[in-house]
């Protein structure tokens, strides 16, 4: 997707702080962080939505679940606790048209969601 502002950051064409790179995600720090650490984890393939998700793609939201754990433990908020978070659709919060899993964590977060 040549518009699309986070296969932009994949491709290196839009700067961005990656922490964490593989086959099948990258993950890179929130430009607008809503906690000390907010990091989007997003796939390397153009998936709009999660609402876009099937059985095939089970795999790779259990490895975007691990990729958080680890990036969680590496940034120090594994032992107090974080959230992940994903925003689907326009009623969900959805802006950015790439599916994304938030990591938010490094402050107690408020226990309602919306
Ligand atoms: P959404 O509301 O779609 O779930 O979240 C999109 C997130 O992407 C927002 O938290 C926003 O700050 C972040 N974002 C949007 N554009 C950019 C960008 O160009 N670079 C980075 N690093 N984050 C972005
Ligand atoms: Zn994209």
């Amino acid at each position: 997707m040549t518009d699309c502002i986070f296969c932009k950051i994949i491709a290196g064409q839009i700067p961005s702080t990656i922490v964490y790179r593989d086959t099948q995600v990258v993950a890179f720090k929130d430009i607008q962080p809503l906690a000390p650490v907010h990091i989007l984890i997003i796939p390397v393939e153009h998936i709009v939505s999660l609402t876009d998700i099937t059985e095939k793609q089970a795999g790779l939201i259990g490895h975007m679940v691990v990729v958080a754990n680890r990036l969680a433990k590496e940034q120090g908020i594994a032992q107090k606790g974080y959230r992940v978070v994903f925003n689907a659709g326009k009623d969900g919060g959805q802006v950015v048209q790439h599916l994304h899993m938030h990591l938010l964590g490094g402050r107690e977060l408020s226990g309602r969601l919306g």
